[in-house]
Formats: structure tokens, C-alpha cells, sequence
């Protein structure tokens, strides 16, 4: 039988357990199977975003995200001889994990396959078909955690297959996945207790805006704010229209950003937005706003 677990992440951005399902087989039917039998256990509610490995099996069972760790797993396989030439495996994984914007995307895109000539091979165009379920900058409107891959799945299928045998029964699975869920639950309370205590290393100790940050958010969350807040350090910000009560301001690294974001800040409203959509993806101010 195949094991399907289905992981998400918790506050710490630590893997957890929402459940796992057996299947006979890979067909279609067994995943709707088991997507439905995962909906009825959380009382219906649909989650935001699955990421999955490349199947067409899942594909016709449910709309998801494809996986990106697997996409390079294929792509070794797939385009063995274009994946070896100098730079390409670089400035591949930069399209389909990094980039921001549709427009920004295409534009690397379209480089990629005109310097390696590679644009006609078959398996890159069925990517590129692909392209809205694997590219980050296709789904900005939707919550992710910064998410990319299903690896969160796949060490949870190492972590119990190496503690069990061929010739091991269900009630032995069952014993040793609830020994994996207290090794995650022990881990959960260790990041409980990390971030009550708080008693780390500040790159920002006493800047005002990481002192209020550390108030709200916990230290996982926090280390993320503190990174992206020295990366608003190097970019730059101008001011191209006011409109009261609607500011908006262009910024990006003035070198190193191919597309530079709009930002808006409603004065009256309170309200911030920026193009890159950040916010919404992980719930975290990006570095354009900061
Ligand atoms: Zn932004």
C-alpha cells in the first residue's frame, strides 16, 4: 500500500501533522478518495494551497501546486543534457522559485530558453504549460507560508520508513507514527518555550520597529521580519504620485531588481500594499514596505 501523509507547518514553521491515508494504487480515484476523506476530518474547510509532486493522477483529482523540489528531480531526468550545461541549473531554479511577477518571470523565462536554445524540447514546453500551478508569481493572491516544495511530506515518508520493514504490519505503522507525532509535538513545545523566553541574539536589538516586531510575532516569524527588514536597508524608494489620501512609491534594488514594486500607503486608512504580495503569501511585511 502507499502511504499518503498530508503535513502542513505550524507557528514555528515546524512540520505537523493534519493526517495520513493509505492508497492501493496512484489513480485518480484513490486521490480523490483521499482529499475528500481529508476534508470531511477538517469538518469540510478547504485548505488555501496543497503542494504536490508532478502526477496527472492528482492533477485531474484536485487544483493544486506542483512541487518544485520534484520539478528539478524530473528536470534532471527530462533534460539530463540541458540541465549539465554551465549556469542553466542556476538561473532555472531562480524562474521557478524566485520570481516575483508574471512579467518578471517571462522575462527570465524567455532568456533562459533563448540562451540555451532550448524552448522546442518537450518536457519544457508542458512546464511551461504548467507554468500557473508551479510559479510562485502565478499564485501571489493565495496564503502559501513561503511554502515551495512537498518536502515537508516527503521527509515525514523517510522518517517513518526508515523506523519500519517490509514485513512490518499496520499495527506497527500505527505505534510508530505516533512515536514521529511526539517527536514533532516535543519539538512544537521546545518552540513554545524558545519564544516565551525570547533569550536570543538581535541583529536590530534596540531599533524601535524590531522591538515592537518581537512583541507580536514569535521568534520564527520574527527572525523572518528581522531579515527582510535589513534588506529594505539597501533598496531604494521614491516617491512618484500623492493623491490624498494615496501615496505611491517605487522601489527596488537599484542594481540587482529586474522589476521594481509599487508600494501604496492609504494615509487615512492606515493601509499598505505592495505588488510583490507578500503580505498575503506569508503574512509578513515585505522589504519593499519596511
Ligand atoms: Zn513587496
Amino acid at each position: 500500500m502507499i502511504c499518503g501523509p498530508i503535513v502542513g507547518m505550524n507557528l514555528h514553521t515546524q512540520n505537523i501533522m493534519f493526517g495520513v491515508g493509505f492508497l492501493l494504487n496512484e489513480k485518480s480515484g484513490s486521490f480523490e478518495w483521499l482529499f475528500n476523506s481529508f476534508l470531511i476530518s477538517m469538518g469540510g474547510k478547504q485548505p488555501v494551497t496543497i503542494m504536490t509532486d508532478q502526477s496527472s493522477a492528482m492533477d485531474k483529482a484536485i487544483r493544486h501546486r506542483l512541487c518544485t523540489w520534484h520539478i528539478g528531480e524530473n528536470a534532471i531526468v527530462n533534460i539530463k543534457g540541458v540541465m549539465a550545461k554551465d549556469g542553466f541549473k542556476r538561473r532555472f531554479d531562480y524562474v521557478l522559485k524566485y520570481t516575483d511577477t508574471i512579467a518578471e518571470f517571462q522575462h527570465y523565462w524567455n532568456s533562459l530558453m533563448t540562451d540555451y536554445n532550448c524552448k522546442t524540447h518537450k518536457w519544457i514546453e508542458r512546464l511551461y504549460d504548467l507554468k500557473e500551478k508551479l510559479c510562485p508569481a502565478y499564485n501571489k493572491e493565495w496564503f502559501s507560508g513561503g511554502i515551495l516544495s512537498s518536502q515537508r511530506s516527503e521527509t515525514t515518508n523517510h522518517s517513518i520508513s526508515r523506523r519500519l520493514h517490509k514485513t512490518n504490519g499496520l499495527c506497527d505503522f500505527y505505534k510508530c507514527f505516533l512515536d514521529v507525532i511526539d517527536e514533532w509535538r516535543s519539538k512544537e513545545n521546545k518552540g513554545d518555550y524558545n519564544s516565551s523566553t525570547g533569550n536570543r541574539y538581535y541583529a536590530c536589538a534596540d531599533n524601535m520597529l524590531c522591538l515592537h516586531a518581537r512583541d507580536v510575532y514569535i521568534i520564527a516569524i520574527y527572525l523572518i521580519f528581522e531579515q527582510r527588514f535589513i534588506k529594505a536597508i539597501g533598496l531604494r524608494c521614491q516617491r512618484i504620485s500623492y493623491e490624498f489620501p494615496v501615496s505611491k512609491y517605487i522601489v527596488g534594488h537599484p542594481t540587482k531588481d529586474f522589476i521594481r514594486h509599487v508600494v501604496k500607503f492609504n494615509e487615512q486608512e492606515m493601509v499598505v500594499d505592495c505588488t510583490c504580495k507578500s503580505y498575503g503569501k506569508i503574512g509578513v511585511l515585505c522589504s519593499h514596505i519596511l
